[in-house]
């Protein structure tokens, strides 16, 4: 499906994420999102400390570092996708407002488009100030297995509706005083998660075809996923 909606063309995309570890499913939704959009650049923002992912039963967040550094070996060699260090190198947890506020103050008066999967999206009330970051930004939201094609009516987080005129399909609504924009991008289903691809390493299994071949051997082997973590 090829999207229609507000235009994009031309912008920069940022995708945030954990990236505990980077895999197949976040460069092909990044890769999906510039193509239907027209994105000029895709920025990957590795978050230092998320605040919302804790190594829940030991299941262990890999250092900054590490994820950084495999965010730009996956990306290496796309020439539209890059890596900004801007949330591993700031003091402190990984708030999505100050990102963009920071990444406002480069790109203006153009706005960069934030890109992130439906199940991230719909949790963005709890979020630090996420009035603020719907006035900030534009959204991509992109379909994530189990999810498929949805509504912006059922998706948009409680409390934030009410900020966004939707267009009468639910792909797209517009932000009636920022007259910022979010759209719904449906992109190849690709049912695999970080979580996943940890329990698989820990378990001994293979994770070949889910890691980018680029990486595949140094997550392996750099040992962070094969034990859990005491808790
Ligand atoms: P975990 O399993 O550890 O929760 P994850 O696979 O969801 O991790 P994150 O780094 O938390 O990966 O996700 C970053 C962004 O990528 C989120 O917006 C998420 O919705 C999106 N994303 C992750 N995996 C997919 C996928 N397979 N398809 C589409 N979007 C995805």
């Amino acid at each position: 499906m090829k999207t229609t909606g507000p235009s994009a063309q031309g912008s920069v995309g940022l995708y945030g994420g954990t990236f505990n570890p980077v895999h197949l499913g976040h460069l092909r939704a990044a890769e999906e999102v510039a193509e239907q959009l027209g994105l000029e650049r895709m920025i990957f923002v590795p978050s230092a400390r998320p605040p919302h992912k804790n190594a829940a039963d030991g299941d262990p967040i890999a250092p900054a570092a590490d994820r950084l550094a495999w965010v730009e070996a996956a990306v290496r060699g796309n020439p539209r996708f890059s890596v900004d260090p801007i949330e591993v190198e700031r003091e402190g947890p990984s708030y999505l407002v100050d990102t963009l506020r920071a990444f406002g103050k480069r790109l203006a008066p153009a706005r960069p488009v934030f890109t992130l999967g439906c199940d991230a999206f719909r949790e963005m009330d709890t979020w630090r100030e996420p009035k603020t970051l719907f006035t900030q930004a534009n959204f991509a939201v992109t379909t994530r297995p189990p999810l498929r094609r949805g509504s912006l009516s059922e998706w948009l987080p409680e409390g934030l509706g009410g900020a966004f005129e939707i267009a009468d399909d639910g792909l797209s609504a517009c932000h009636r005083d920022a007259g910022t924009w979010i759209q719904l991008v449906e992109i190849t289903a690709l049912d695999v998660s970080a979580s996943q691809i940890r329990a698989r390493i820990r378990e001994g299994r293979s994770v070949r075809y889910l890691l980018p071949e680029a990486i595949h051997d140094r997550v392996v082997s750099s040992g962070i996923y094969s034990v859990r973590t005491p808790e």
